[in-house]
């Protein structure tokens, strides 16, 4: 079997030919989905979903978040099913942007996410700006900041903790001013806000998508490949390699490292 291509260059018959086009993400650099549409025409199939992937999420206009724009700190975020059950969850820096957060933590779940709700719609995200502190063992530190330092405003608790700017949104977010007393706080007031900072629910409207993304999610299935010379299990002569397969992997040099061994291999394979 031999394939026949065209292109800017004129025709050329090659027996051998290697797929390597990329997947969807950043299409003005060439990577535009095109290759998905050469693999199906060669018998491939492709995954259900392609999705973007290591991509910035889009928060609700009103989310304080967007108004915090440039500000970076540690968080871990979460994902839950719709049934509350923890998928996965990532702590690293979270950066604030005028549309929603962005940084590797949020990078990293962005696919996972964006999968996930394909099939359960319920699925959300958590957000804890004090990684390592859970609901109760936040709460008791405000208890006895409020016992030690009663007269001293929250935001002092907050000052070794968070950034201020942070701490103010956060106050201010569960209705309570940052600069009354410690221990003026009702309980409620105390665990709303503790909850908000701990177990805060992102109102996630969307991503950014292919145009920002790094990375696509999808693309041709790994069982149409054989990963030991990436040469397709259903057009014998082609080889696939890098993004356009379904492999897409975290913040780290991933997904360069997926693209380099799997080209070297279908190189390697296809010139033997
Ligand atoms: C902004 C950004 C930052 C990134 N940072 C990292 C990082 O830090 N670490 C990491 O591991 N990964 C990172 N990635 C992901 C990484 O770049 C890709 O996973 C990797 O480049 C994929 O390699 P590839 O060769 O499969 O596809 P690509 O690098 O997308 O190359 C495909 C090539 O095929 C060409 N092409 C497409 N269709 C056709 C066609 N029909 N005819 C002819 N040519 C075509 C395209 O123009 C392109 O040159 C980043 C990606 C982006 C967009």
């Amino acid at each position: 079997m031999a394939f026949q291509i065209s292109g800017p260059f004129g025709e050329l018959v090659a027996r051998k030919v290697i797929l390597a086009t990329g997947g969807r993400s950043l299409p003005k650099s060439g990577s535009d989905g095109h290759g998905y549409q050469l693999a199906r025409s060669l018998g491939h199939s492709l995954t259900a979903a392609i999705l973007p992937a290591l991509v910035p999420l889009v928060l609700d206009d009103a989310c304080f978040i967007r108004s915090l724009s440039g500000l970076t700190l540690p968080a871990t975020i979460e994902l839950r099913s719709g049934t509350g059950k923890r998928l996965i969850a990532f702590t690293n820096s979270t950066l604030c942007t005028h549309f929603g957060i962005s940084g590797p933590g949020v990078l990293d779940i962005s696919r996972h996410y964006l999968t996930t709700k394909q099939t359960d719609a319920g699925a959300a995200l958590f957000m804890n700006w004090l990684p390592g502190e859970t609901f109760e063992s936040l709460e008791a530190a405000i208890i006895e900041f409020a016992r030690r330092h009663g007269t001293s405003g929250l935001a002092k608790f907050f000052i070794d903790r968070l950034p201020q700017r942070m701490a103010v949104a956060l106050c201010t977010t569960a209705g309570i001013n940052p600069a009354i007393p410690a221990n003026s706080l009702t309980r409620e007031a105390r665990r709303t806000l503790v909850g908000l900072v701990t177990n805060m629910r992102l109102p996630v409207t969307g991503d950014r998508g292919f145009t920002v993304a790094e990375v696509t999610a999808g693309g041709v299935p790994l069982k149409e490949i054989r990963l030991d010379t990436m040469e397709s299990r259903v057009c014998p002569g082609l080889f696939l390699c890098g993004e356009i397969c379904d492999v897409d992997g975290r913040i780290g040099g991933y997904n360069f490292q997926w693209a380099w061994s799997s080209g070297h291999v279908a190189g390697v394979s296809a010139a033997s």
